[in-house]
Parts: structure tokens; C-alpha cells; sequence
């Protein structure tokens, strides 16, 4: 794995982020190094940077950005995935509205 996938890694695993001046601890590297890594996961976008100030000194917060969530993952054609809002007390196995749109979503498939 490269620093930059380990790095994102590290930051990805922590939804509240995780301080720059523990990043480069955490990866066993120095401080510019982490610097370095830092600006390219901000680069592709895949990281955000927020300013923060720890005992009067100023760091910054590594925080993971959501991806939005790919259409293609939720619709079967034009239904939505029945889950999204759903109130019901959950059993994935026997439920019939998934089973329906899984249905569905293979038929939509089936017809590409
Ligand atoms: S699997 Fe069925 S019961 Fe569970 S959230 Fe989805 S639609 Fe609702």
C-alpha cells in the first residue's frame, strides 16, 4: 500500500478526522513528508482540511469526504431502493419490498 493510501486509510477510519500533527506519527514519517502526502490526498479531492488550534497552536483537522452516493447503487429502473425511509423493523432475509425491487433490478438489468 502506498503512504497516500495508507494515510487516507488512517483518515477514512475516524469519522471525527484526525489531527495533522498525529498523522505523521501515526505513519511513522516526518512532518514534511506528511505535508506532502497531505497535499496530494487534498489534491485528488479526496480529503478536506479544516483549520484548528490545539493549546494555542494551529493544526489542522483531516477529515474524509463523503462520496455521493452512486444512482446506479439505489435504483432498480425507476424504483428506489425500498430502505431508503423505511420504518420497518428490519429483517433483510424475509422481506418481500427488497425481494420485489431486487426483482426489479434485475429485470432493468436484464434489459440494458
Ligand atoms: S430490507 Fe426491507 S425492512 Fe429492511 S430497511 Fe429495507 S425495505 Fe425496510
Amino acid at each position: 500500500m502506498s503512504e497516500p493510501e495508507e494515510a487516507f486509510k488512517v483518515i477514512q477510519s475516524r469519522s471525527e478526522g484526525v489531527l495533522q500533527s498525529e498523522l505523521w506519527k501515526i505513519l511513522d514519517v516526518d512532518s514534511r513528508k506528511c505535508s506532502r502526502i497531505v497535499k496530494k490526498l487534498l489534491d485528488s479531492g479526496l480529503i478536506e482540511r479544516i483549520e484548528f488550534r490545539k493549546n494555542g497552536i494551529k493544526t489542522f483537522i483531516l477529515k474524509a469526504k463523503r462520496r455521493p452516493v452512486d444512482p446506479g447503487l439505489i435504483m432498480a429502473g425507476d424504483e428506489l431502493i425500498p430502505c431508503i425511509g423505511c420504518e420497518l423493523e428490519c429483517s433483510v432475509r424475509e422481506c418481500h419490498r427488497l425481494m420485489d425491487w431486487m426483482y426489479e433490478l434485475a429485470i432493468s438489468e436484464s434489459e440494458e
